[in-house]
């Protein structure tokens, strides 16, 4: 019984095999004692009424016991039955007994009465043993002028119509036979069927485990099953995106530390040369060293943000801040990178901002990912990079304009996914990490990070805050 086959087995037939026969059962008693009984009385009062009637013509038989016995014994044969006479004060008057013939009982007093106002009396002597079940009719037998001078009596056996109880309980056993095979097949069926969908789901399960993709058609299987492989399908393309994630991950990491390491073992080597005794190449060398690893700051920045963001909800350190001060400081650094790549440089600040409740640091974080990138995407010498900032109903909004290579519809949809990165981000170095952070932080404030842009004429992000 340890598999769960022969439990659902078990499970789906036991119950069968021991409510089938005992309703079988149930059915037999309630048809033979219900149903035919009733059938039977009613005939038997049919023919009572047949009989007195018969024997009001023969008023002697009343008076003549030979002649009562002869008519109870000739109307007894022809109908097959067992046909008693009594007087009219409910004395037994004639009794043909025959070896199986019912046990005589003459009519009660109640009875006596109905019968003397010409009502046809039935009765049916129920017994838990089906042979000794009997019905019977009384039937008065009235003169010309309406009294009772007689009954007739007939009784019978209820296993007297035997042959038709033998033909039903026969139907009924066949009938409960074959529906426990049939309950008995179908359980079987579907305890092996729902055994097999979950070898099957077991299958694919290990499969995925080994990186084999789900090859199973599951529009037949019941709902449970559906739902199961489309979990797991699920589980299949998060682990795949995640593999890729963690590819692409590596790849940038490997790319974006490689160049500033490089610079940096080329500068060590030159000074391990000699250079160092040169005051102003060493200078220039130690400075050269300093911007690598100041280039670095931001690219941990990013990391230590996501590693935060993924690992549990950001918290922010909110403080009402005065965008007309707190924005031009942040932009100093930036409009010096805009400039020392030749780019113009313009600022639309609306004077007299409301002040925003927002963490400080994270949103410099945001405007530096986003001025970082306008700048990066924007050729040398030719461009131009814009912020504005302004109040919009209930909101401000704070937006980079650039005039760079743009983005591509395709890529539009996934660069805000980390560590991706779109095609026109063959040459300058970056994560794919600066939107995806960026737009973290201004969620998080319950704003929105928008972009708009156009492959080869520029791109514009906007940053909405609430008030
Ligand atoms: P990274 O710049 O490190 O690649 P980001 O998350 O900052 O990563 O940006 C994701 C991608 O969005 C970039 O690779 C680039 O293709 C595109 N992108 C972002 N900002 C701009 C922009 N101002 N102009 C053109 N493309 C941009």
């Amino acid at each position: 019984m340890k598999s769960l086959r022969s439990q659902l087995l078990v499970s789906h037939i036991l119950p069968l095999v021991i409510l089938l026969p005992l309703l079988g059962l149930i059915l037999l008693y309630v048809i033979e004692t219900q149903v035919l009984l009733a059938g039977l009385t009613e005939d038997l009062a049919r023919q009572a009424t047949f009989l007195a009637e018969l024997a009001a013509e023969q008023q002697d038989i009343f008076v003549n016991r030979d002649e009562g016995e002869s008519f109870a014994r000739e109307t007894g044969a022809q109908s097959q039955r067992y046909v008693s006479l009594y007087g009219a004060d409910g004395n037994e008057w004639v009794v043909v007994v025959e070896d199986d013939a019912p046990d005589a009982a003459e009519p009660s007093a109640t009875e006596l009465e109905a019968l003397k106002v010409g009502r046809v009396q039935t009765r049916a002597v129920l017994s838990v043993d089906l042979a000794q079940t009997t019905a019977e009719a009384f039937a008065p037998v009235l003169n010309a002028q309406q009294r009772l001078i007689g009954i007739v009596r007939v009784t019978e056996h209820i296993d007297r119509v035997n042959a038709r109880l033998t033909q039903i309980r026969l139907l009924i056993l066949g009938s409960t036979l074959g529906a426990l095979v049939l309950a008995v097949g179908l359980g079987t069926y579907l305890a092996r069927r729902t055994s097999q969908w979950l070898e099957r789901v077991t299958y694919a399960i290990g499969g995925l485990a080994h990186g084999e993709p789900i090859s199973e058609a599951t529009e037949r299987m019941p709902i449970e099953f559906r739902a199961a492989f489309d979990a797991v399908g699920d589980l299949q393309t998060r682990l795949r995106e995640s593999e890729e994630t963690r590819k692409r991950l590596l790849a940038n990491l490997v790319h974006e530390l490689g160049r500033p390491l490089g610079a940096l073992q080329a500068a060590i080597h030159a000074l391990q040369q000699g250079a160092d005794r040169e005051p102003a190449l060493r200078e220039e060398l130690l400075q050269g060293m300093d911007g690598q690893v100041e280039r670095l700051k931001p690219l941990l920045d990013n990391l230590a943000s996501l590693h935060g963001g993924l690992s549990s909800a950001l918290t922010l350190h909110r403080a009402p801040t005065d965008l007309n001060t707190w924005l031009p400081q942040i932009l100093v650094g930036w409009r010096e990178a805009a400039e020392q790549k030749h780019l113009a440089w313009v600022e639309e600040i609306q004077p007299n901002l409301p002040p925003v409740n927002m963490d400080a640091n994270r949103m410099a974080q945001v405007i530096g990912n986003l001025l970082s990138n306008a700048i990066k995407y924007t050729p040398e010498g030719s461009g131009k990079i814009r912020v504005l900032a302004e109040r919009r109903d209930n909101e401000i909004l704070i937006a980079i304009h650039d005039t760079g290579v743009g983005i591509s519809q395709q890529d539009m949809e996934q660069i805000f996914d980390p560590f991706y990165r779109g095609q026109n981000a063959r040459f300058p170095q970056g994560m794919g990490l600066g939107l995806a952070i960026a737009r973290e932080i201004v969620d998080a404030h319950g704003g929105r990070l928008c972009a708009v842009s156009e492959l080869g004429t520029g791109s514009r992000f906007e940053v909405f805050l609430g008030l």
